[in-house]
């Protein structure tokens, strides 16, 4: 740590045009748009579940169960729609508008009385039904967590570029059968490295212990895997997409090239493939994996005590996307902060967050020029933005 260092406080521009107010008619308008669009997305998948779904959720959720959720999304929408039209003199009625519109355009395709019948797996499918779920426990679990606990209270939920991370969060989601796929095979190349014995000795440990395993395991390959991606020229302008953000929350961490949300995935997949643990501790890790790396970018301050000394926390990742010196090229851990305290790149200023995210120099704002990044900046067109000084 930088002991000369002079930590500012940060001040997110205030942008009350963006503010979503009560009584206002636009979070009834927002929200109604929201579900209508998610109800028709959820009735074709209902309707194409081998071309929309994904095979390891379906194992997971009762389809018929999430008819009654679809239902009330619906109807919800359609009466959030109605509100709009009440609310200041029906100001954003044409928000409303559109939500009635989309659920009714769900209801036209058959809304939730499609029936659920067994399905013929497809190895390549769109994550449909994940993107859904994922969307609403986010907004569920996090936003509520933003909305309460803030670090920024005066961040605004739709801030700047809030659209492009949407695009991402979309993308990675629906994308999920392909990741998987490519994971599976890059990890079969690992095949000769598995052994029996280990693999017998790791089964019979409890389950909290093998999670424990796995954590550690997936925590150093993902910290040797981000520290290439910041250290070795070649493959920074692929990872300052993810830092390109300048606005955390829990919508940012979505922001990734596909070569790094690919490779990433691919990564991790190795020693969850080498260890061979029960399938319980496996999707225990799947699900802190998963809750940890959003609410790693999310804007809250909420505490966690000694906690934060050992488990990568909101706090800590937040250093690592300052574009201010003494942050630059630390924290890499994803789950606990072990490798950066034992590598040397720990970065924890006490009470101190950033004042500045970001890169150093610019990336493209849009997502086709953040996908080109890695291409023009070789090309010589852009300067990397390489954060090192
Ligand atoms: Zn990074």
């Amino acid at each position: 740590m930088e002991t000369n260092y002079q930590y500012r406080e940060r001040t997110p521009e205030p942008l009350p045009e963006r503010e979503l107010r009560l009584g206002e008619g636009r979070i009834s308008g927002i929200s109604s748009i929201t579900l209508g669009i998610l109800s028709v997305l959820a009735v074709l998948a209902y309707l194409y579940p081998s071309y929309l779904t994904t095979t390891e959720l379906r194992q997971v959720y009762d389809g018929e169960q999430l008819q009654i959720l679809l239902k009330y999304g619906i109807y919800f929408s359609i009466l959030l729609g109605c509100l709009t039209f009440i609310l200041n003199r029906g100001l954003y009625r044409h928000l409303g508008s559109f939500g009635i519109g989309f659920s009714l355009i769900a209801l036209a395709l058959g809304g939730y009385r499609v029936p659920v019948g067994s399905v013929e797996p497809r190895e390549l499918s769109l994550g449909v039904d994940w993107l859904i779920l994922a969307f609403l426990g986010s907004v569920v679990i996090f936003l509520t967590l933003e909305k309460l606990l803030p670090k920024y209270r005066e961040q605004v939920i739709m801030r700047p570029e809030w659209d492009v991370d949407l695009f991402y969060f979309c993308f990675n989601h629906l994308a999920i059968s392909a990741i998987l796929i490519f994971s599976n095979y890059h990890a079969s190349h690992f095949h000769w490295a598995i052994s029996q014995d280990v693999q017998a000795t790791i089964q019979s440990i409890p389950i909290w212990l093998q999670v424990a395993l796995i954590i550690l395991c997936a925590d150093f390959v993902l910290y040797w895997e981000h520290r290439a991606y910041h250290e070795i020229k070649l493959l920074w302008p692929v990872h300052a997409v993810h830092h390109s953000v300048e606005h955390l929350d829990w919508l940012a961490g979505s922001r990734g090239h596909f070569v790094q949300v690919f490779s990433e995935r691919a990564m991790v997949m190795i020693p969850l493939y080498l260890l061979g643990a029960d399938e319980a501790a496996l999707n225990a890790y799947v699900v802190f994996a998963a809750l940890q790396a959003v609410l790693i970018h999310c804007n809250t301050r909420l505490p966690f005590g000694p906690l934060k000394y050992v488990f990568v926390t909101p706090q800590f990742h937040h250093w690592h996307h300052s574009s201010e010196k003494p942050a630059i090229d630390t924290n890499y851990s994803a789950h606990t902060v072990i490798f950066d305290r034992l590598f040397g790149t720990y970065h924890f200023p006490g009470e101190h967050w950033p004042a500045e995210y970001g890169t150093t120099k610019r990336l493209p704002r849009s997502v086709v020029g953040q996908t080109l990044y890695p291409v023009t900046v070789h090309l010589g067109r852009k300067d990397s933005g390489l954060p090192k000084q």
